[in-house]
């Protein structure tokens, strides 16, 4: 089935980025991290990154006025007319509400809001080791996913790793409590909608990936 337009919920470090880019593979659907988005205005120097960066480093979230107009307008681009798996947003129920209208006034429903559930104790250990190939974003994982060849990344033959800012001890512990306070109360919100799934995150990403496609069909 072609246009799926998804949330991808869950705990920092509990997998969605990855696996939204093997559904974005799979279905040839888009992935639009919110974090992607910002570190890469953080990057180019821009007013939002600006904004952004500090707010980021001390794991708190950035407003939410920012954030939904930065959606707004990466939903209009022609590359999610096909569908799109929203990773890392919406965080807040404001924001919830904002998508909501959003969507509406567009014409457009959700289909599956999918948590992707992984209990705290794991995701200091996952988010502390984690780190990206800096040319193509292949992840790896200090313990659980090294390259084959150490320093050369698997899928781009890349020499320059990077790691996020924000993926300090200290860090996530404020991006695991605003996860707590402020990204939980989505779940009974969506599932009073009827459109959330929760699945086991805490297995190898490929029995979760199964997991992810068999809700989402073919
Ligand atoms: P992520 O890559 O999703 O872990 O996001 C990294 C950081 O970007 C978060 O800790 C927040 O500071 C900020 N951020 C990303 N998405 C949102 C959002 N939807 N609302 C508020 N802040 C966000």
């Amino acid at each position: 089935m072609s246009g799926k337009r998804l949330i991808l919920m869950g705990p920092p470090g509990g997998g969605k980025g990855t696996q939204a880019k093997r559904l974005q593979e799979k279905y040839g659907i888009v992935q639009l991290s919110t974090g992607d988005m910002l570190r890469a205005a953080v990057k180019a120097g821009t007013a939002v990154g600006k904004q952004a960066k500090e707010v980021m480093d001390a794991g708190k979230l950035v407003s939410d006025d920012l954030i939904v107009a930065m959606i707004s307008e990466r939903i209009d681009e022609p590359d999610c007319a096909n569908g799109f798996i929203l990773d890392g947003f919406p965080r807040t129920v404001p924001q919830a509400e904002a998508l909501d209208k959003l969507l509406s006034s567009k014409g457009i429903a959700l289909d599956k809001v999918i948590e992707v559930a992984v209990p705290d104790a794991k995701l200091i250990e996952r988010i502390t080791g984690r780190f990206t190939c800096a040319k193509c974003g292949e992840g790896y994982h200090d313990k659980f996913k090294q390259p084959q060849k150490a320093g050369v990344c698997d899928a781009c033959g890349g020499t320059d790793f990077t790691r996020r800012a924000d993926d300090n001890e200290e860090t996530v512990t404020s991006r695991l409590k605003a996860y707590h306070d402020q990204t939980a109360p989505l779940m009974p919100f969506y599932k009073e909608k009827g459109l959330l799934e929760v699945l086991d995150g805490d297995r190898p990403m490929d029995a979760v990936t199964a997991d992810l496609e068999r809700v989402l069909g073919s």
